[in-house]
């Protein structure tokens, strides 16, 4: 093979990202190279950008979903065989820490994370440590697999681990984009009921293929719709993937006494909490980040099982990323984008 390899990457901040060629990566010990076959688009690698989050040294190369087969074992690595078909948790963490320890990887403060501090999945290899893999069911198509390691499994933290939601409980969704329609599949599987927001009608639509009671927010009141849902009693939790003033007040809004507002976007600095009536109700402000491994493990079996499907958008050849973020950011497309290996 060449030693260079198409990559989409961040030269700069302030710019956009291109798509180029880079060195292919080589396993390092207790690593394996895993040729990619699908990754997925996330609205993040375009934050990435602004360089709000330090990225080392560029170029880098983004992408922290991604899919695709084990080509080659680095030093030490017994546990995995060239030609496995693979996805990989996006963090890289320590495996020391208290909280790496204890299994909560998400907290580890060490951590670098595939596709932002470490190159990623938008190429047509990468390096991983074998202890991120998880491997992929037969069943499972590489795109479909290509969105799980955020757009699912990150739902699946914040639903079944934060939010403990569960059988009987309301819930409400603000925001059905590439991770809350995971998530009202998640929650309807876990035995909960489901109010999904959003402003445009073909999402809406889709929220209610998954069995959610949708509500279009352009044209009808947030609180009458969770009145309805709930007998005025207001949502056990909500998960708000807008993350912005007026999401967080409006999920406040709609809480039962005691109930989680589970933080899962971060779109302003800040947020505004009116204080009385949180210490009246004990509403509980939960943030929510990434995911674990053993999350990615746990949506590759509910998928294998067919109580989650992943909800693919449009595919894009690894060297449209241009058109591709075009799509993403024209805001008309209800599910993923993926990147194809052609
Ligand atoms: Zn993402
Ligand atoms: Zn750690």
């Amino acid at each position: 093979m060449s030693d260079t390899m198409r990559a989409v990457v961040i030269a700069n901040y302030g710019g956009s990202l291109q798509a180029t060629r880079r060195p292919i990566p080589r396993p390092g010990p207790g690593e394996v190279l895993v040729r990619v076959r699908a990754s997925g688009l996330c609205s993040t690698d375009l934050h990435l950008l602004s360089g709000r989050q330090p990225l080392g040294d560029l170029p880098r190369i983004v992408g922290h979903e991604l899919a695709g087969d084990v080509v080659e074992l680095g030093d030490g690595v017994t546990q995995w065989r060239t030609g496995e078909r693979v996805t990989a948790a996006i963090d890289v963490t320590c495996g020391h820490c208290r909280h790496c320890l204890g299994g909560a990887t998400q907290l580890c403060r060490a951590m670098q994370r595939i596709g932002f501090e470490r190159d990623g999945g938008h190429a047509d290899y990468v390096a991983v440590p074998a202890a991120n893999l998880v491997a992929l069911p037969d069943e499972i198509a590489y795109e479909a697999a290509a969105i799980l390691p955020d757009a699912v499994a990150c739902m699946y933290h914040s639903l079944i681990h934060q939010g403990s939601v569960g059988l009987g409980q309301r819930i409400l969704i603000l925001g059905v984009g590439g991770l809350g329609i995971h998530g009202v599949q998640i929650a309807r599987s876990a035995g909960a009921a489901v109010l999904a927001t959003s402003r445009q009608p073909q999402r809406v639509a889709l929220a209610e293929r998954y069995g959610a009671v949708g509500v279009n927010t352009a044209d009808a009141p947030l609180e009458a719709a969770v009145a309805r849902f709930t007998n005025g009693e207001g949502v056990d939790v909500v998960v708000d993937n807008i993350g912005n003033r007026a999401s967080v007040r409006q999920g406040l809004s709609v809480l039962r006494p005691g109930g989680k507002l589970l933080v899962v976007a971060y779109l302003d600095e800040t947020f505004e909490v009116p204080s009385i009536p949180l210490f009246k109700t004990e509403q509980q402000i939960i943030g929510c980040r990434g995911s674990t491994r053993q999350d990615l493990i746990d949506v590759v079996r509910l998928v294998r099982t067919g109580q989650v499907t992943p909800v693919l958008g449009a595919s894009y050849p690894l060297e449209q990323i241009g058109e591709a973020v075009a799509r993403l950011e024209s805001g008309d497309l209800v599910g993923r984008i993926w990147l194809t290996r052609a």
